[in-house]
């Protein structure tokens, strides 16, 4: 599944041949994706129009222009490629985007590919998007929120869920996926069984920088070019960063040697090391 990264990756890379353009054109090869296409409403709000930003949001990716915004969610198996074709290239291709300067030829165009289709294309104006479905309940990002520290720290007191859980829920917090939530607490020092109400606020002020920089990493190892993000092991970011903890069950930790321990928290793999982590 695309995690924070790959999305962030894959809305840099269109940024760089969308915004500023126009969508000229959509053509739609079914109806329905997870939830049914809004296809009138997405013509009315995108196609014809420039461009003006190209963003994020949790894992859905967003383009903006002067009439409303395009939602573009990659389910489990979603991609986009950019190609100089109108004709699909690959198979389970369920739109493409005609993308092109006021007047001119197309410069390219938009393949939204999904062979699972547990994605979304979907839109609203400006005005539905606060309260829309998809946005009204996501935590903030936890790369561009200021004072994430301390609403971490609040959001936490009196709860008694594992840290790793809490850090996983995207209500408090959007794009900390399985193997990141891993990653980041190893490098915080923390046990991912520890209830969220019991970390202490020096603890805190560790794992957050930690998110960051398992994230950061992720993506600038994803680069700005449009690839196939996805290993064979089906798991997202796995390519991306050098893993301390996740997948390496019974192996020694890099830091003090000691074996690393599997368990399963929220039905999700679980690995840490006793040692670094209290
Ligand atoms: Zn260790």
């Amino acid at each position: 599944m695309p995690e924070l990264p790959e999305v962030e990756c894959l809305s840099r890379a269109i940024k760089s041949v969308l915004e500023g353009k126009r969508i000229q054109d959509v053509k739609f090869y079914r109806k329905d994706l997870r939830g049914e296409i809004p296809i009138q409403k997405f013509r009315s709000l995108l196609v014809g129009q420039a461009v003006t930003k190209v963003h994020r949001r949790s894992k859905y990716m967003l383009w903006d222009t002067a009439q409303g915004i395009g939602i573009i969610h990659l389910g489990m198996t979603g991609n986009v490629i950019y190609r100089q074709t109108p004709t699909p290239e690959l198979a389970h291709t369920h739109a493409v985007f005609t993308v092109g300067d006021k007047a001119g030829d197309p410069s390219g165009y938009l393949h939204y590919v999904d062979p699972r289709r547990f994605g979304w294309i979907s839109c609203c104006t400006h005005d539905e998007f606060p309260d829309h479905d998809f946005f009204k309940k996501l935590g903030p990002e936890p790369l561009s929120q200021i004072d994430l520290v301390d609403y971490l720290w609040v959001k936490s007191r009196k709860k008694t869920v594992a840290i790793k859980n809490f850090l996983m829920n995207a209500h408090v917090v959007v794009g900390v996926g399985n193997i990141y939530a891993n990653e980041a607490l190893f490098r915080a020092g923390v046990r991912p069984s520890r209830p969220a109400g019991k970390v202490s606020r020096k603890e805190m002020d560790r794992i957050v920088p930690s998110i960051r920089e398992t994230l950061r990493e992720a993506i600038k190892a994803g680069g700005t070019s449009f690839r196939d993000f996805k290993n064979a092991d089906g798991e997202p970011g796995y390519f991306a960063i050098k893993l301390q903890v996740y997948g390496r069950g019974g192996q020694e930790c890099r830091s003090c040697g000691n074996l690393i321990k599997t368990s399963r928290l929220g039905n999700r793999a679980t690995y840490f090391c006793t040692h670094c982590q209290k």
